[in-house]
């Protein structure tokens, strides 16, 4: 098994990951939004200032040339922003003006190998120029300079190529790409502090004014360093992190594995192991938390009726204002809502690391039909959500390990035996074969999911009617 251990080191993926806030009061949001447009002044006005082609020798140097003076003249008073906010708008968007000139410089390059009019020495000559912006600068503004050694021996037609060059340039260069959001800032690390109170966490920041922070309480106790977007949602906001996923191991190893959603479990794979014991758990709770929750308002919501047709107008009202708060629910369907999303992710990486597979197999289950395969109680638990959630996170999480990821035809896969082929009875996690005996119902399912994969007739898209009747026919060839 050295093939096994033997790892391959790929390159750090960046990504974005998400932390979300709980409803945040009104006055604190409506600061942050307040924060969110001021911010987006700042960014459109360096657009609209500095996108042109008389700025590009500034953007090399705009802590000193733009940041600096708007200090000095108190130009940067009109923002009304603490000054580590304009600062990061300032340089978001210098940024961004840098991304532009890049992508331009590129199109050219393009446009310019494809151009049979110029000759080798005027290309050379020019994508030398594209990489010296004094040189470019001088040449778009129509300033005299001073060719460099490098350049000064090839063979061009100045003016041709100058006036060519300018061309391409406004061209390609795209408009300003100015920001209509007003929802979105960035916060630097000297601007937040994470904060954990007994099983509550928050995230302090920086408010518009100076040594006041808004305090905001996270769903997840994840803390993270360096600048976060912050997104505001309806009175709430997303925490945008930019991390670069460690180096993974991927094996080299043929190792295909069959899942199938498993009724007490998250995943039964046809190694025979299964994964995420604690959801069903999970669920169970919320189910039998919310049934009692609903009892409990049911009876006061009778009572308040009764106090309504009785007159009692004000009794009637104190019952709504106390027990039909919708935040305190939201809260509480967040809280819950994160913890199934970690026991998921948690179950998930473990079924990697020990699988180590090559491949995973999964039923389509956009295909068949949620509605036979789970009976009521379970399909109650695995809300909707929850089922398009585990699907999204193993189609990534087979990205990220490069393993391949294949859906295939799932009718019949829990009610066929998969070694013999016969149709069998389920019962709970019973599978009975007449011909081979017990097994787990969900670990033979995943066998025939990994079955699925090579059957020649059976194809992804091939009917429920049809699988039946090739499943019969090979039942009754065995037989003769
Ligand atoms: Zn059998």
């Amino acid at each position: 098994m050295t093939n096994r251990q033997k790892t391959i080191v790929i390159k750090r993926v960046p990504r974005t990951v998400k932390q979300h806030s709980f409803p945040i009061n009104t006055k604190d949001f409506e600061e942050m939004k307040l924060i969110a447009k001021r911010y987006k002044d700042v960014k459109n006005y360096v657009y609209s200032r500095y996108s042109g082609i008389h700025s590009l020798l500034i953007l090399k140097n705009h802590k000193k040339l733009i940041r600096d003076v708007w200090v000095k003249t108190t130009f940067a008073e009109q923002w009304k922003l603490p000054a580590r906010y304009w600062k990061l708008a300032l340089d978001e968007a210098i940024s961004n003006i840098h991304s532009l000139w890049s992508n331009t410089k590129n199109a050219v390059r393009k446009a310019l190998r494809k151009n049979p009019n110029v000759t080798e020495d005027e290309k050379n000559y020019m994508y030398y120029l594209l990489k010296a912006d004094e040189l470019l600068h001088a040449i778009l503004v129509r300033e005299t300079f001073k060719k460099p050694k490098k350049i000064s021996r090839l063979e061009i037609r100045e003016t041709y190529i100058h006036n060519l060059l300018r061309r391409y340039i406004r061209k390609y260069k795209g408009s300003i790409p100015y920001s209509h959001k007003e929802t979105v800032f960035i916060i630097d690390a000297p601007m937040y502090k994470y904060i954990v109170e007994g099983n509550s966490f928050f995230i302090e920041m920086a408010s518009l004014k100076p040594r006041k922070r808004i305090k905001i309480s996270l769903t997840e106790p994840n803390k993270y360093g360096g600048n976060i977007r912050i997104i505001m949602k309806d009175h709430s906001i997303e925490l945008h992190h930019l991390v670069k996923t460690k180096q993974k191991t991927i094996w080299n190893e043929k190792n295909e594995i069959g899942i199938d959603k498993g009724h007490k479990n998250l995943l039964a794979a046809s190694s025979g192991h299964l994964y995420g014991e604690k959801l069903n758990e999970l669920l169970n709770n919320e189910t039998e938390r919310l049934n009692k929750k609903n009892a409990v308002r049911n009876q006061y919501w009778a009572l308040a009726k009764k106090y309504e047709a009785e007159g009692q107008v004000e009794k009637a009202q104190n019952i709504w204002k106390n027990n039909f708060g919708k935040k305190k629910y939201h809260h509480q369907k967040l809280k819950h809502d994160m913890t199934v999303k970690s026991v998921i992710n948690f179950s998930l990486n473990q079924f990697f690391l020990i699988e180590r597979p090559s491949m995973v197999i999964s039923e389509d289950l956009s295909f068949v039909s949620w509605n036979d395969k789970f009976p009521k109680s379970v399909k109650r638990k695995l809300s909707r959500w929850i089922k398009g959630y585990v699907r999204k996170r193993i189609e990534f999480k087979c990205n990220v390990w490069h393993v391949e990821y294949q859906l295939v035809n799932a009718a019949y896969t829990s009610q066929t035996c998969h070694k013999c082929g016969e149709f069998g009875n389920r019962q709970g996690d019973i599978f009975k074969c007449k011909n081979c005996g017990n097994m787990h119902a969900d670990i033979n399912a995943s066998h025939n999911i990994k079955q699925r994969k090579d059957d020649k007739e059976i194809k992804q898209y091939t009917s429920y009617k049809e699988v039946k009747k090739i499943l019969e026919e090979r039942i009754e060839k065995k037989m003769a």
